[in-house]
């Protein structure tokens, strides 16, 4: 792409003069983003694949597993594997964070390792990407083609001005050049030489252009900047009232997804988010947990009420229906089974069994009969009898699972069976 804005002119000017990176850069990327191996077999001794020297090492077998082996030719310490392996691959992202003419510019390389037994290693650097960002946090990237679909995920073409992607352009380095040299704006907003994971391009741009994530950062509440990042910038505007009383009141916010929930959970209950006593608690585990108990409890008792409403509605009705299997009663001398009698026992044992009987659906269906298997008077499995063909069916226990009385139930039942059948049809079976 030909630069077309002011800005992008500027960038391609000074993108020549910017040095190209040192012999010392370069092999510092190599021994801190690559795994120096050596290659073990019992008959050949070590291969090490820094420099295709083969020797013989005399200590014990499990110190060489543990601590490695130092090459007696090229001084590298490898990690010794016992292999018959030829060759090996390594490939890794590295960055170098610089400065140049008042522009913030992260570098961005691909280091390629080859190595195979008995030669030296081959060792690619390549320059991918570089993005310029200026004190306001405008930026212009400048990269190869990044082609990243379901095969490949590669590096082509020369370096161009690109348009602005940062989820292709801005790559996560493995490894950053410890010697940094940062814009004194980015200095003044916070930023004292660590990254806390997030990515540099990242985290220079918000501290650059969002007052907010600035405080954040010298106050140190990384956990809350870290939460911007992972959900959307907006969620510091957010909670942004309540993260100050945090920050005067000197409370850091160390799990900053629960603390949302928290404040989230503080607002359902109209509580004070204004309010250091709710705000800043001690154990914000605690009281996560007990809110969200409360909630689940105020969820659960919301629900139940709309059932019972309508199950009163349609009470008369449900009595028309099944009024005249009340009387049933099949026991023997554990398990006692009868009907429900009224909607709200439907909705009862629904809540007290986990499953979806308090619904209309079963208490108006003129089709079959929904009775209880209770033992000392606990529901243990809930039953539904067809009223066309007096079969079972459905039997289910607690979270629609059998019981360990199920085969006992179904047996008590079908062998009485002819109870209800007989007060379905109104004739003697
Ligand atoms: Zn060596």
């Amino acid at each position: 792409m030909k630069a077309r804005t002011k800005l992008q002119k500027q960038v391609s000017e000074l993108i020549g003069k910017l040095a190209p990176i040192t012999d010392i850069q370069t092999e510092w990327g190599f021994k801190n983003c690559f795994e120096a191996k050596g290659y073990k077999t019992k008959k050949h001794g070590i291969s090490c694949l820094m420099c295709g020297h083969r020797y013989k090492d005399g200590s014990h077998e499990l110190l060489t597993a543990i601590d490695g082996s130092v090459c007696p030719k090229c001084g590298t310490r490898l990690k010794v594997t016992h292999t018959k392996k030829q060759k090996d691959n390594q490939a890794a992202y590295y960055g170098i964070i610089t400065t140049f003419q008042g522009f913030q510019v992260m570098r961005y390389f691909e280091l390629a390792g080859y190595y195979r037994v008995d030669d030296p290693a081959l060792l690619n650097c390549t320059e991918i990407v570089q993005l310029w960002m200026l004190p306001n946090g405008k930026y212009v990237t400048f990269a190869m083609l990044h082609t990243v679909n379901w095969y490949r995920d590669g590096w082509t073409g020369n370096m161009v001005i690109r348009k602005n992607e940062p989820s292709t352009y801005n790559i996560n380095p493995f490894r950053i050049y410890p010697k940094m040299s940062v814009l004194p704006e980015i200095r003044r907003n916070g930023f004292r030489g660590k990254f806390h994971d997030i990515n540099p391009f990242y985290l220079f741009k918000i501290i650059l252009s969002n007052s907010k994530a600035e405080t954040l950062l010298k106050a140190r509440q990384i956990d809350m900047l870290k939460l911007a990042f992972r959900k959307h910038e907006g969620t510091l505007s957010e909670y942004w009232d309540s993260i100050k009383i945090c920050l005067r009141n000197g409370y850091m916010i160390k799990e900053a997804s629960m603390w949302t929930d928290y404040i989230d959970l503080l607002k359902e209950f109209a509580k004070d988010t204004h309010n250091a006593k709710y705000v800043c608690p001690v154990d914000l585990k605690a009281e996560h947990d007990r809110l969200v108990k409360k909630r689940n409890e105020m969820v659960a008792r919301q629900k139940k009420e709309k059932k019972i409403l309508e199950a009163v509605k349609y009470r008369k009705e449900f009595f028309k229906l099944k009024e005249r299997f009340f009387d049933t009663c099949i026991a023997d001398d554990i398990i006692t089974i009868i009907p429900l009698k009224d909607p709200n026992e439907y909705v009862e044992e629904g809540i007290v069994l986990k499953h979806c009987v308090g619904s209309r659906s079963y208490y108006l269906n003129p089709k079959s009969l929904v009775l209880s298997a209770r033992i000392d008077n606990k529901p243990v499995e809930t039953i539904e009898v067809s009223l066309d063909t007096f079969e079972v069916l459905q039997c289910r226990g607690i979270c629609n699972q059998n019981s360990e009385y199920h085969d006992k139930i179904l047996s008590l039942l079908n062998r009485n069976i002819y109870q209800i059948q007989k007060l379905a049809t109104g004739k003697t079976v």
